[in-house]
């Protein structure tokens, strides 16, 4: 399946230097979506797409008339507050939209004297969530990471039996979920300290960080109905960089029998920019088992899903402490790795997320799970990197971490790049640990 069109060609340039730059996240080849306003204005949060170090205003845009027909129905949603009406209005009017804002960024184009009004600096942006996200699911589909966190938790057990069966998750909270640059406190919950047989209720001790990537529905399904898997990925809108903020310690004393409950619902962080699935084409890779795996039932299985189900997006995840900031240093890396190692496929989850007739909606999100790829500094969160707090990390700038610590800034980055394609990138996930609030 041919998956590429002249908006995906390497050579294309716009007529905007700064996107032109090597190695800039945001070429005419990404186009990726946002809502945003300038800082400390009365403005409106509104849609827009990152364009080198710009926004293109998506509401001056409508209201300029460059755009015509579907790409101009879809310019008009996406000028709201939130991208849901934009989301809801499925695959051709995004990609309508995609060719459009291509033809007319790129160098030559006629409309470049009307979209040059349009731009507003990132510089100057301050970011919003991007949808109301109705509901919120986090899946586990690194197998390395449930491996992982499994011996931690149950060492004779690590991996239990449904794992290569089904595509695991648990209904997460939304109303917590914060964009880039999102400032929380620690948690306080109860926790069973180790050596005692009475729980407390305390600041969190074991705060975490989780490195995965975010998927917004587009369109939805009705309710009794189910996605098949060849039709799954025309529901996905894009991809955004999430953080799962995890409280270890409350983790462990209340996760069974039910699985992760306050542990997980106090902070989320997402990257603002959402990249469509059809700019991540060129980066997509095949989906395989190892021989000695079962293969997934029939309803999780598709041709297409097989040839290019995956996707080989590079990640990475750095921390600045507080002594770094004072000192002026850029955050220290912790982990490299690729969503190429995800267990399950993004069509999967959702095929599986629906085979109830559990209805989706516009702009609901779906966490990947911690993407921790098959060797330790390939692992997305601290309870691996530390295995369990047992062997703290050292920092590039000699400090050490076990937990994360108050002042702490967690920063994800994430990339695509390979021969023969425009290098795109998503931009960054910050966010912030406060001290907690006094109990
Ligand atoms: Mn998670």
């Amino acid at each position: 399946m041919n998956r590429l069109n002249e908006t995906h060609d390497p050579q294309l340039k716009s007529w905007l230097a700064s996107a032109n730059v090597p190695a800039c996240d945001f070429p005419i080849q990404n186009l990726p979506l946002a809502v945003f306003k300038r800082q400390k204005s009365a403005e409106d949060f509104r849609g827009g797409v990152a364009i080198g170090d710009q926004i293109l205003d998506l509401r001056a845009a409508a209201a300029a008339g460059v755009f015509t027909g579907e790409a101009a129905a879809a310019v008009q949603a996406g000028a709201q507050d939130k991208l849901n009406a934009l989301m809801a209005m499925g695959h051709a009017a995004w990609s309508a939209m995609r060719m459009a804002l291509s033809r007319a960024l790129r160098e030559g184009a006629s409309a470049q004297a009307a979209l040059q009004a349009c731009l507003v600096p990132q510089a100057e942006a301050q970011y919003d969530v991007p949808a109301r996200i109705g509901d919120y699911t986090d899946f586990f589909t690194s197998i390395y990471h449930a491996t992982n966190t499994g011996k931690q938790f149950r060492p004779d057990n690590p991996l239990l039996p449904n794992y290569k069966w089904v595509p695991i998750g648990y209904h997460g909270r939304a109303s917590s979920i914060g964009v880039s640059g999102q400032q929380f406190r620690r948690p306080v919950g109860q926790t069973l300290p180790p050596g005692t047989t009475a729980p407390t209720l305390t600041a969190c001790k074991r705060l975490d960080l989780e490195l995965e990537l975010g998927i917004f529905v587009g369109t939805g399904n009705e309710l009794g109905e189910a996605v098949d898997i060849t039709q799954a990925e025309e529901h996905v809108f894009g991809i955004c960089l999430l953080n799962d903020w995890s409280a270890r310690d409350i983790q462990g004393w209340e996760y069974q029998p039910l699985g992760p409950f306050l542990a997980k619902n106090f902070a989320t962080t997402i990257s603002p920019w959402i990249v469509t699935m059809e700019a991540l084409a060129p980066y997509r890779v095949p989906f395989s088992r190892p021989a000695d795996d079962p293969q997934p039932l029939p309803y999780l299985d598709s041709a297409a899903n097989r040839q290019d189900g995956a996707l080989d997006i590079q990640l990475q995840v750095g921390i600045q402490t507080p002594a770094m900031r004072a000192a002026g240093l850029q955050d220290a890396s912790i982990c490299r790795t690729s969503y190429r190692h995800a267990y399950w496929t993004v069509a999967q989850m959702l095929t599986h997320h629906t085979v109830t007739g559990c209805n989706l909606q516009p702009g609901d999100l779906f966490g990947s799970g911690t993407l921790s790829g098959p060797t330790l500094d390939q692992a997305g969160a601290l309870i691996e990197l530390t295995t369990g707090g047992k062997n703290p990390l050292t920092l590039s700038n000699g400090e050490q971490r076990t937990w994360l610590e108050d002042g702490d800034t967690v920063i994800l980055r994430g990339w695509c790049e390979k021969a023969g394609a425009a290098r795109i990138g998503f931009g960054e996930c910050a966010g912030t640990v406060l001290p907690a609030r006094s109990i």
